[in-house]
C-alpha cells in the first residue's frame, strides 16, 4: 500500500506542469458556461472578447488587429482588454497563451499522446514558417475582404461555439484537426500551421518568463527534455551547452521539460537581464 502511494505521488510529482496547466485550461473553459450558484457566471463572452468577474474586459489582440484591417469599430472596452491581454503576454511571453488558455492544446496534445502510444511512424514534414504565411494570409484577407476572415475557421473560437451549439460542421472541423495531427502531421496543428500560435509567439518575443538551466553543466545531456518538447528546437542550443536560458520564442512555457528533467537542471524563471542570464553568466555562448 504504501508503495502504492509512493508510486502515486511520484507519478504526480512528475506531471505537476501538465496537470497545473491541465486543470487552468478547464477551468478557463467552464468559466464560460458553469453558472455557480449564488454568483453566476464568472466569464461572459468568449476567448476574442470576454468580459470577467463582471468588470475586467479581455480581448484578443489578434481579433482586435483583424478587426482594425476590417475597418470596424473599435469600442473602448475592446481596447483596453486588449492592452491587458498584449502587456501580459509581451512581458512574460507570447505562447504562454497556447500552452495555459488554449483549448485546442488539449485536442492536439491528446492527438499527440495517442500518436506516441500506438507509435505512429508516417509524418508529413512541414515548415514552421508556414504559421507565419498563414497569419500574414489571415491579416490580408481582413482588409481586402473587410471582415474578421480568420474568425470564421479558427478552430479555437470552433471549439467554444460548439460547446454551446453543437454542429455536425464544427465537430467534424475538429475531429479532422485531431485526425491530422494524430495521423498525418507531428505537432502538425499548433507546431506549424496555427496563426494565432504565430502572432502570440511574435507578440511575445522578449517574454521574460524563461526556462534556464540552473548550472551551465547541470544538464547531463540526455536529451529527454527534447523528446517532449512541443518545439524541441527551442531547447537544442541549451543542451548542447550554448546557451543558459531558452529564448527562442516558440517555448510555450509548457513546462513539459521540467516535468521530463530527472537531473532538476531546470526552472522556469523570471529573467530580466538582456543579453547576459540572471547570474551574469551568457545566455547564448558564441
Ligand atoms: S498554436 Fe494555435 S491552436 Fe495551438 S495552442 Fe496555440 S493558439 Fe491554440
Ligand atoms: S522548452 Fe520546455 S517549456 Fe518551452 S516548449 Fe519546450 S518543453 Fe515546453
Amino acid at each position: 500500500m504504501a508503495g502504492l502511494f509512493r508510486r502515486m505521488v511520484s507519478g504526480l510529482k512528475s506531471r505537476r506542469w501538465l496537470l497545473i496547466r491541465r486543470t487552468l485550461q478547464i477551468l478557463i473553459v467552464l468559466a464560460f458556461v458553469v453558472d455557480i450558484p449564488e454568483v453566476g457566471r464568472i466569464a461572459h463572452g468568449n476567448l476574442s472578447s470576454s468580459l470577467w468577474f463582471w468588470n475586467v474586459p479581455l480581448t484578443d489582440p489578434f481579433v482586435l488587429l483583424q478587426s482594425l484591417l476590417a475597418g470596424a469599430p473599435l469600442a473602448k472596452t475592446a481596447l483596453i482588454g486588449a492592452a491587458i491581454v498584449a502587456g501580459f503576454y509581451a512581458f512574460f511571453g507570447g505562447r504562454i497563451y497556447c500552452s495555459w488558455v488554449c483549448p485546442i492544446n488539449m485536442l492536439t496534445d491528446a492527438a499527440h499522446w495517442l500518436r506516441q502510444k500506438l507509435k505512429i511512424k508516417g509524418n508529413l514534414t512541414l515548415s514552421r514558417e508556414l504559421r507565419s504565411v498563414l497569419l500574414v494570409m489571415a491579416l490580408v484577407l481582413s482588409v481586402v475582404t473587410g471582415t474578421l476572415a480568420w474568425e470564421m475557421i479558427n478552430p479555437i473560437t470552433l471549439f467554444q461555439r460548439e460547446l454551446m451549439w453543437t454542429s455536425a460542421a464544427g465537430v467534424t472541423f475538429l475531429a479532422a484537426l485531431f485526425l491530422f495531427d494524430f495521423l498525418v502531421s507531428r505537432r502538425g496543428w499548433c507546431g506549424h500551421l496555427c496563426p494565432v500560435g504565430a502572432f502570440y509567439k511574435w507578440l511575445g518575443r522578449y517574454g521574460r518568463l524563461r526556462i534556464t538551466a540552473l548550472k551551465i553543466d547541470a544538464c547531463s545531456g540526455c536529451s529527454d527534455c527534447i523528446k517532449v518538447c512541443p518545439e524541441p528546437h527551442v531547447l537544442a542550443p541549451l543542451v548542447a551547452q550554448k546557451a543558459m536560458t531558452v529564448t527562442d520564442s516558440d517555448c510555450t512555457r509548457c513546462g513539459a521539460c521540467l516535468d521530463k528533467c530527472n537531473s532538476g537542471a531546470l526552472a522556469m524563471k523570471l529573467d530580466m537581464h538582456r543579453g547576459v542570464s540572471f547570474r551574469g553568466i551568457p545566455i547564448v555562448k558564441s
